[in-house]
């Protein structure tokens, strides 16, 4: 589930909802677009509402770790792979609640700001272990089997912390937000608010100027896009260490009207290096691939083709797997007009991590390949943002050069993961 957050416009102050993964803030009062600068851990309080009694001053900040993605296990013959969405308490205590449930969705968070002037405690347990506990909850891991496990990676997730905050009222701690009992603060309650800390200005979040930085003209993006296209100079521009970096990226024409650009990071792998897949044709017999292996194929430096937006798991792994397979049927695209386009939502750090269940996912034999997996070595070279053309065909969407289908609600479905 998504999370909704009260944030005020970085221009005007005005206040403005934003969903979790939003990155691009339009203003609707100044109209002003601020792009959000990612990275660090975002933030977040629950809203509370205390009794008038009590000040705002001795309000204690409980942390919990928010975790969302997708996490693929590469294990005995099989990739597995499920959608983790947790909320957990990030500090042992047994007296607090270990999960903030289905609250953070039920109500907007505000991010943590100045005027939380309470105190806050610092988080003990690693967002690892957090983890660790969510993939047991989901019933796809069946652990118990100890199967071999070969490569885990986590693709497409968002970390953040969630306080609650609590008070302390006759040796009684109060939930501040619904304001029940939670239960007796105990002995050595003030010892554990002596070593919070109070708010950080490097914990609140900073905004760039969505200008083009090579032009000047406003760049055009959707709230979720992690790249920005300048309509004015051609230029793509995505965010890095709070400035933007320009992207190569190309467009594939297709030979239909309305058609749908869809943005695919192609990663190509180093030349020069010791890994076993240099080719095309080194990946198409390494993963034992149903078709003949050609000439051409053995001179076609090997480049991944992975989603530069978010989809299922199942089929993120299968649409890479197509088209990687595929590739040779992609015509040369330019950087010059960018139509109708689907926006980026997954960065190419995030494609990169997801290369070996890519070839766990394509490999017929997962038994011959899957422990092949740990020494294998992929080392990303150039790394282009491509789109390519797909036209409507009702209910799926369909690339024509190579055949790929994407379902409309496959589509819609990635844009809340
Ligand atoms: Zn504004
Ligand atoms: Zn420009």
């Amino acid at each position: 589930m998504d999370l909704v957050i009260e944030q005020s416009c970085p221009s005007c102050g005005a206040p403005i909802v934003l969903h979790e993964t939003d990155r691009l803030i339009g203003c609707p009062y100044c109209e002003v677009k601020n792009y959000m600068i990612g990275g660090g851990q975002a933030r977040f309080a629950l809203p509370d509402k205390i009794p008038s009694h009590i000040a705002r001053e001795d309000l204690v900040y409980i942390p919990y770790l928010r975790f969302k993605g997708s996490i693929y296990y590469c294990q005995g013959q099989e990739v597995q792979h499920a959608v983790i969405d947790t909320t957990r308490l990030a500090i042992t205590a047994d007296r607090l609640p270990a999960s903030l449930g289905l609250r953070p969705q039920a109500m907007k968070v505000v991010p943590v700001n100045a005027d939380h002037v309470g105190h806050f405690v610092r988080q003990t347990v690693q967002p690892e272990m957090i983890c660790n506990q969510a993939i047991k909850l989901t019933t796809l891991f069946t652990l118990e089997q100890k199967q071999e496990l070969y490569h885990r990676a986590f693709i497409g997730e968002t970390l953040s912390r969630i306080y609650l905050p609590v008070y302390l009222q006759e040796g009684t701690l109060f939930d501040a937000v619904t304001n029940l009992e939670i239960g007796r603060a105990g002995s050595s309650w003030s010892a554990f608010v002596n070593q919070t800390i109070s708010f950080q200005q490097s914990w609140e979040p900073r905004f760039l100027s969505t200008l083009c930085p090579r032009c000047a003209a406003p760049m055009a993006g959707e709230t979720d896009a992690l790249a920005l296209h300048c309509p004015n100079c051609q230029s793509m521009w995505e965010e890095k260490d709070g400035q933007f970096i320009g992207i190569d990226w190309q467009s594939v024409r297709g030979g239909r009207e309305g058609e749908l650009a869809i943005p695919f990071w192609k990663i190509t792998i180093e030349d020069g290096q010791d890994g076993e897949l240099k080719s095309l044709a080194d990946f198409l017999r390494f993963t034992n691939q149903p078709v003949v292996v050609r000439g051409e194929d053995e001179n076609l430096q090997l480049s991944f083709w992975i989603p530069a937006f978010k989809l299922n798991p199942a089929l993120f792994l299968q649409i890479a797997h197509y088209l990687t397979v595929s590739q040779k049927r992609i015509p040369q695209g330019e950087s010059e007009i960018l139509g109708q386009a689907y926006p980026v939502n997954l960065s190419h750090q995030e494609a990169v991590q997801s290369l070996k269940c890519v070839v766990a996912a394509a490999a017929l034999s997962k038994k011959k390949v899957l422990p092949l997996l740990p020494s294998l070595k992929l080392p990303p070279g150039k790394i282009t943002l491509v789109y390519l053309p797909f036209h409507d065909m009702g209910h799926d969407l369909l690339q024509e050069h190579t055949s790929v289908a994407i379902t409309s609600a496959a589509l819609r479905f990635g844009r809340k993961l």
